[in-house]
């Protein structure tokens, strides 16, 4: 009888997610995986590639990444240090010069991208006497909700943890959805201007990267913000 080929054992990595303060166990994705994260990329079908990197990452940390409770900023983390494990940190990508236009060629590297978490507020105060306690948004909330709509009444109502006031706590499972929105629309300007303060401060993978055109040399700084610019780098960039 043949014997089987030998086992090869992967490293074993830790990672703490800088949001919410996790530690995952992972190791570095496989041949198999680059594979199917290169055929989705080539696909620029956005829901195959974040359903591919949703089935790499789950794999890689053997089941434990709980893609409904993590911070999106701390997914897009990891996939970069999943990433700088497998395949380096350095990364090359197309970038339009914002004077002549010409698309460079810029490089990177992923180690250098930070979570600024600076301005996080999950705790709104909306009067003196009542506040609402908000809970970050996750990828599961992403792919629901269109990103750039994170003000919605929908969205924020799926944001919503508790509502409470000097007396009581509100659970939101005790109200209808229509219930909180006609509460939520009846709130003023100000209330919101509150509200508002919570999702600018959500968390977000962020980067600052200054080029110079090769073609007519002005230099300039570009600002990569959120998911959709870092989950692009697969392992070939
Ligand atoms: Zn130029």
């Amino acid at each position: 009888m043949k014997k089987p080929l030998p086992t090869v054992s992967a490293p074993t990595l830790v990672c703490t997610l800088p949001v919410s303060g996790v530690k995952l166990k992972y190791r570095p994705f496989v041949i198999r995986e680059q594979k199917a994260m290169l055929l989705a990329q080539e696909s620029k079908d956005a829901d195959a590639i974040i359903e591919t990197i949703k089935s790499v990452l789950s794999s890689c940390t053997h089941g434990e990444l709980q893609f409904d409770k993590i911070p999106t900023a701390d997914l897009g983390y990891f996939f970069l240090q999943l990433r700088i494990a497998s395949a380096g940190p350095e990364v090359k990508f197309g970038i339009e010069c914002e004077k002549c236009s010409t698309e460079i060629v810029a490089s990177m590297s992923l180690s250098d991208v930070t979570v600024d978490k600076s301005k996080m507020i999950t705790d709104v105060k909306i009067t003196d006497t009542v506040g609402i306690r908000f809970r970050l948004p996750t990828i599961e909330d992403a792919l629901e909700n269109d990103v750039a709509d994170a003000k919605s009444t929908k969205m924020l109502y799926s944001l919503i943890d508790i509502v409470y006031d000097e007396d009581s706590v509100y659970q939101k499972s005790d109200y209808t959805e229509e219930e909180f929105n006609d509460w939520i629309e009846g709130l003023n300007d100000q209330q919101l201007v509150e509200i508002k303060k919570f999702v600018d401060g959500i968390p977000e993978l962020t980067h600052t990267l200054t080029f110079t055109c090769s073609s007519c040399s002005h230099t300039q700084s570009r600002t990569l913000e959120g998911l959709h610019n870092f989950f692009r780098f697969g392992p070939d960039a």
